[in-house]
C-alpha cells in the first residue's frame, strides 16, 4: 500500500539559512549607529530580513540580546550569550549546526567563525558614530574602519583639524 505524503521531499525543500560571516554581520547591523535606528524595533521590516535570511523572527527581545551580546562581544568585553538550544544535524560534508531563528542563527555563525578562527575578522568599524560591522577580507586583517572612504577618511580630516590646518 502506498500513501502518497511527500513528507520527505518537503522536507528537503526547506530552506536553510547559510550561517557564517555574512548573516552575522547582517544581523549586528540590524542596530544602525549612525541612522539611529533599530531594525528589531520594526517587527514589519525585522520580518523581512528574516525572509531574505531564511531564518524566523522567533523573539526579538531574545534577537536583541543576543546582538547586543555579540556587538559587546566585538568591543573586547566577556558579555555573557543568552542560552540558546542549537540542533546538530549530519549532512554529506558532516556534523553541522542547525539554526531556525535569527539569534540561533547569529550564535550559530558566531560558532562556526570561531571554530574557523575567523571571528576576530569581524569587527565594529572604529568610528564612534557609525559601529558599522563588517568582516575583514584584507590580507594582513587588520581593517579598522568599515569604509576607508567614509569612515577612515573623515577620521584623516578629524586628525587633520585637530593639529590645526594652516589656514586656522
Ligand atoms: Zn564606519
Amino acid at each position: 500500500m502506498r500513501t502518497n505524503a511527500p513528507a520527505v521531499e518537503e522536507r528537503e525543500t526547506e530552506r536553510e539559512p547559510e550561517l557564517g560571516a555574512g548573516l552575522l554581520v547582517d544581523f549586528l547591523n540590524t542596530l544602525d549607529i549612525e541612522e539611529g535606528t533599530d531594525l528589531l524595533d520594526d517587527a514589519a521590516a525585522f520580518d523581512a530580513w528574516c525572509d531574505t535570511h531564511a531564518v524566523s523572527a522567533g523573539d526579538r527581545a531574545e534577537a536583541k540580546s543576543v546582538r547586543d551580546a555579540l556587538r559587546s562581544f566585538l568591543d573586547g568585553e566577556s558579555p555573557s550569550l543568552p542560552s540558546l538550544e542549537l540542533e546538530t544535524t549530519c549532512g554529506d560534508r558532516g556534523v553541522a549546526l542547525r539554526a531556525r531563528t535569527a539569534a540561533e542563527a547569529a550564535v550559530a555563525s558566531s560558532v562556526v567563525l570561531s571554530i574557523q578562527g575567523s571571528m576576530g575578522r569581524v569587527r565594529l568599524c572604529a568610528a564612534e558614530d557609525c559601529r558599522w560591522a563588517f568582516y575583514d577580507r584584507s590580507k594582513n586583517g587588520s581593517r579598522t574602519w568599515c569604509s576607508m572612504g567614509v569612515c577612515g577618511n573623515r577620521q584623516k580630516a578629524r586628525t587633520y583639524r585637530a593639529k590645526g590646518s594652516p589656514d586656522d
